[in-house]
């Protein structure tokens, strides 16, 4: 029998309702072993998640205010699904712990962990399966990086003890053992982590979706749903933006040649989206497989006539960027023209220095610089043996009345960016899928 490892979603653990159908999915088939669980998400548009309510309460106590309101919110959240399920063992007590911990540590990632943590425990007695907890055996180093190798050892040694558990999310410690979270929506990251070391068969990520979609339903009215994609164009797309999964989920799963599924909780039967090393056959590809961008971004156009023949011309642009901490996204260049795509968010405080130290030492003739950019990238196999791909992109965005402000086709030939202004984003996403998908 094979084994998978299932994550779970805040909105698929909202609620008693739908804690009953994450046991029938996990009931139905006996080779889901590992299950990884969020915290608490929202039920209803306007609601709360634990996790941000559990920020609020570290806040709290950081400004030396009470918490114990917000905490009680907190608590009767999880109590209620307990009565719901009917579950018999003390969580009361549980949760007076944890509000006096969260107190004494004065720790946020403690505080925000405590979500997952309480979900697990209520999980692992709802099924009646074993409880591992994630600071015993995922690891950060002392700086916060995850600790990749050393985590798989200690995950494996306790699966050995172990072969059915349930192991929240989101967090796990530093070698002294005080709790580490991952970033935001880090659950999808644990359940990746997880499946590398069960040696899964298939990595089950279950949401509030069908699966992958095409593009950003907020943006595109009902976009389809991805069948199959690679790990390489879900990295674009998550890259992007498109954020069903938390892009460092991807890695240790695809390192490990383990497939993943992402699943609706709430339409068990729909197949969702599998993602896998290799794409499927060109006769089960379309064109293109997704879309997806984002906005707030600056263009730094440097012109110098003769450029290609300069030594080192590229380095000491780079180098002025490194030298400020500044990270690049795209480098489209032509013969004597270099252009340098970076996130407005990093540039901002910066961008004078930069601006002077690439004078200094590259001499350009001119140097340019646009904010005020959003990038789109449209992204799949299917484009690279399909003639034409790039003018049916431009062309769409021409009849759209939306002006390319840059074009980057990635050498790979399986992505295309475009940038544009901000206010023609959504335009330019919607005429992109028209075209292509239709
Ligand atoms: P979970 O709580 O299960 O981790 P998330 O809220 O993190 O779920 O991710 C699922 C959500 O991602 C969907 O409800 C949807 O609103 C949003 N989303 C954004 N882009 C896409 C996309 N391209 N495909 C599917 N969902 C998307
Ligand atoms: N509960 C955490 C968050 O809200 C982690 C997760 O949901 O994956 O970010
Ligand atoms: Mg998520």
């Amino acid at each position: 029998m094979g084994v998978k490892v299932v994550k779970f979603g805040g909105s698929s653990l909202a609620d008693a309702e739908h804690f009953k159908k994450v046991k029938k999915i996990i009931l139905s088939d006996p080779s889901r072993c590992y299950v990884v669980p969020s915290a608490p998400g929202k039920r209803f548009p306007n609601d709360e998640k634990i996790t941000d309510m559990l920020y609020q309460c570290h806040r709290l106590v950081d400004i030396n205010q009470p918490h114990e309101e917000i905490f009680e919110r907190i608590a009767n959240r999880y109590l209620e699904i307990a009565r719901e399920l009917g579950l018999d063992f003390d969580l009361e007590k549980i949760l007076r712990e944890t509000s006096h911990e969260i107190r004494a540590r004065r720790s946020a990632d403690f505080a925000a962990s405590r979500g997952e943590y309480l979900n697990g425990i209520m999980l692992s007695h709802y099924l009646g399966w074993d409880f591992i907890d994630p600071a015993d055996v995922i690891k950060f180093d002392r700086r916060g990086a995850f600790a990749s190798e050393w985590t798989n050892e200690m995950l494996k040694k306790a699966m050995e003890d172990h072969p059915r558990a349930v192991i929240p999310g989101f967090y796990g410690s530093y070698p002294n053992g005080e709790v580490h979270t991952f970033s935001r929506g880090g659950s999808d990251v644990t359940g990746a982590i997880v499946a590398r070391a069960a040696e899964a068969d298939m990595y089950e990520n279950w949401t509030d979706v069908n699966g992958f979609l095409m593009a950003d339903p907020r943006i595109v009215e009902n976009p389809r749903c991805i069948r199959r994609l690679t790990y390489r164009e879900l990295r674009e797309l998550s890259y992007m933006g498109a954020t069903v999964l938390h892009e460092e989920a991807i890695f240790p799963v695809h390192k490990a040649g383990i497939p993943t599924n992402i699943r609706n909780t709430n339409n068990p039967d729909d197949p969702g989206t599998l993602i896998t090393e290799l794409p499927a056959d060109a006769s089960e590809r379309g064109q293109i497989t997704g879309i997806a961008g984002h906005k707030d971004f600056t263009l730094i156009t440097i012109d110098k006539a003769m450029m290609n023949s300069e030594y080192g011309f590229g380095r000491r642009v780079l180098q002025a960027l490194e030298d400020f901490d500044v990270s690049f996204e795209h480098l489209p260049t032509g013969i004597d023209t270099m252009c340098v795509v970076v996130a407005d968010k990093e540039l901002i405080a910066r961008k004078d220095q930069i601006i002077q130290r690439i004078k200094q030492t590259c001499q350009p003739d001119t140097i340019e610089i646009q904010s005020g950019l959003a990038l789109i990238a449209t992204v799949g196999y299917g484009m690279v043996r399909t003639p034409g791909s790039a003018a049916k992109l431009i062309t769409a965005l021409y009849e759209a009345g939306v002006n390319i402000r840059m074009i980057d086709q990635g050498s790979s030939e399986f992505n295309i960016i475009v940038g544009v202004d901000t206010a023609d984003f959504e335009t330019a996403m919607r005429a992109i899928y028209n075209a292509f998908v239709s």
